[in-house]
């Protein structure tokens, strides 16, 4: 539904062999994967370093335009963050938690709490967790 909405999605699937009954999903915005380049190679690099769910499907929101779009969309997204939020449901395993990542992300240099691998490790930690608290989920992200 909201992959329509935000533009078309290209579908890598990466099979992790440590988890054969499920496939760690990666997708982006832009109409080619070269489009993304820039900021899937990244992210599928630093999937292959961190302890993830087998079932964890990344969005790498490509370009300001679609992530603006997207916060404009879902409010409440807004009061979250400004560079990712990750959707899961603390009490249902079955329901695939997915992380929204902001590309520009990967262009500039941020800060380090901002660096891509930091603001998908502390994604992986309100994951893990199963909560919303920030400190819990950045103490995950300082242990991984
Ligand atoms: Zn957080």
């Amino acid at each position: 539904m909201l992959r329509r909405q935000i533009g078309p999605t290209l579908f890598l699937l990466l099979g992790f062999s440590a988890f054969p009954l499920w496939a760690t999903e990666v997708a982006v915005t832009t109409k080619t994967v070269k489009a993304c380049d820039f900021a899937l190679n990244p992210t599928l690099a630093i999937i292959k370093r961190v302890p993830h769910p087998s079932n964890w499907k990344v969005v790498i929101v490509c370009t300001d335009m679609e992530w603006d779009r997207l916060l404009m969309l879902d409010k409440r997204i807004e009061h979250i963050s400004n560079y990712a939020f990750t959707r899961f449901s603390p009490n249902d395993p079955t329901i695939r938690p997915v992380t929204y990542i902001r590309g520009h992300l990967f262009v500039e240099n941020p800060p380090f709490n901002y660096r891509p691998e930091r603001v998908l490790k502390h994604e992986l930690g309100h994951i893990f967790c199963k909560c919303m608290n920030e400190d819990t989920a950045s103490n995950w992200a300082d242990q991984h």
